[in-house]
């Protein structure tokens, strides 16, 4: 590279590290006038207005009044509209793929959702591009991109969903596919991952130097937080827990192998154990029915004894994996999230104490395991956090 041509990419990366650290600053700490941004971030006064009159320019910025006056005229003070960006975050389930629209403060504003019939990856490639051109469409303001948390396996460096065991996908190029039918940046998670980062942003828990957050709902996965930052592991795979080996019963798993904990603690498990059931056990509430997530739930809720055993049965094996992973971590703060949460603290109840068997007990008692604060959209708001991050080095946070 020519020294000219070298100096001008320094000189680009340095202008929009200090583009970052002034937009930051104004987000976190606005409204602020330009010396309080100067003091604040170490830079000139020069620079600060600078970097201010491009960002007004962009619209990330706008000026907000006068502040008081220490003397001389009154400063101008500077915030950054909530709206002065909309981003989409899209979570891609195995039943469902559902999407939303929000502020930069984690507003919902719009929502999208189709439901997915079977396993099959044409359909959830389809239904994933008209979300994601529904939610474009319905956007009124500039969007910074589109966040997108699928299960499995993933490539966030190039949006590439490497092994969806649920979806069927395998090397399937998500982000540039979606970037090609958009035009706008896209970046794509592991969607537990995304629900941790999520949980850590707005779920106002203790701040403990590790936290795990497990979602439970067709598959299993957990998205690890270490000192406030995601922990995706070597090749992407940390949390990747739901196809661990806990059962001998053989049952054959959607990845190749059997006796994975998502042949015995997922929803999919789950509803299918309750739809044998209504099968073989005559005189029980749901029998010869075709058994759904909701009737189950009702007949659990009502203490129906099927349905309570069913369930809480499930309950163990996803107990004992929590349990291995305390004593691997040394982690304090567990939050469950997804489907399997509806089923509240008696399923809660039997995870917590299966956990604290399986751990050492002075780690095990010190243990917190609850469920998550973030409700449905954890998925889509962690996706859109973790682009707010990559795009404008802002962090999401209630
Ligand atoms: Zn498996």
């Amino acid at each position: 590279m020519p020294a000219t041509t070298a100096h001008k990419a320094t000189h680009n990366q340095t202008r929009r590290a200090n583009e970052q650290l002034v937009l930051r600053t104004i987000f976190e700490d606005g409204p602020l006038s330009r010396a309080d941004v100067a003091r604040a971030t170490a830079l000139t006064r020069t620079t600060v207005s600078d970097v201010v009159e491009d960002l007004i320019a962009e619209g990330l910025v706008a000026e907000a009044g006068t502040g008081p006056s220490t003397g001389g005229k009154a400063p101008i003070l500077l915030r950054v509209p909530s709206d002065a960006r909309q981003l989409i975050g899209i979570d891609v389930d195995q039943e469902r793929i559902s999407g939303v629209v929000i502020d930069l403060k984690g507003n919902v504003q719009v929502r999208a959702s189709r439901v997915l019939e079977g396993r099959d990856a044409d359909e959830a490639r389809d239904a994933l591009d008209e979300i994601s051109q529904a939610l474009v469409d319905a956007a009124q303001r500039p969007l910074v991109g589109i966040g997108v948390g699928a299960p499995g396996l993933i490539d966030t460096a190039t949006g590439t969903v490497r092994w969806a065991v649920g979806l069927d996908w395998r090397d399937e190029p998500t982000g540039p596919h979606l970037t090609g039918l958009t035009g706008l940046p896209v970046i794509v998670v592991n969607d537990s991952q995304a629900a941790a980062m999520a949980e850590w942003a707005f779920g106002r828990h203790e701040n403990f130097e590790a936290m795990v957050v497990v979602k439970v709902g067709e598959g299993i996965g957990a998205g690890i937080v270490l000192g406030g930052r995601l922990y995706p592991g070597d090749d992407s795979g940390a949390g990747e827990i739901g196809h661990t080996r806990v059962s001998d019963d053989d049952v054959p798993c959607r990845c190749g192998s059997s006796g994975c904990l998502e042949t015995t603690s997922s929803l999919r498990a789950v509803l299918s154990r309750a739809r044998e059931a209504a099968q073989t056990r005559v005189g029980w509430a749901l029998a010869g029915r075709t058994v759904s997530q909701e009737a189950l739930l009702e007949a659990f809720r009502d203490g129906d004894p099927v349905a309570r055993e069913i369930v809480l049965e499930s309950a163990l094996p996803l107990g004992r994996v929590i349990g291995a992973m305390i004593g691997t971590l040394g982690a304090r703060d567990f939050v469950l999230v997804g489907p399997m949460a509806a089923y509240g603290e008696p399923w809660l109840s039997v995870v917590r104490g299966e956990a604290r068997r399986s751990a050492l007990p002075l780690l095990a008692e010190r243990a917190t395991i609850h469920i998550g604060r973030t409700g449905d959209d954890v998925v889509e708001l962690g996706a859109a956090a973790m682009l707010m991050t990559s795009r404008l080095g802002l962090a999401l946070a209630a």
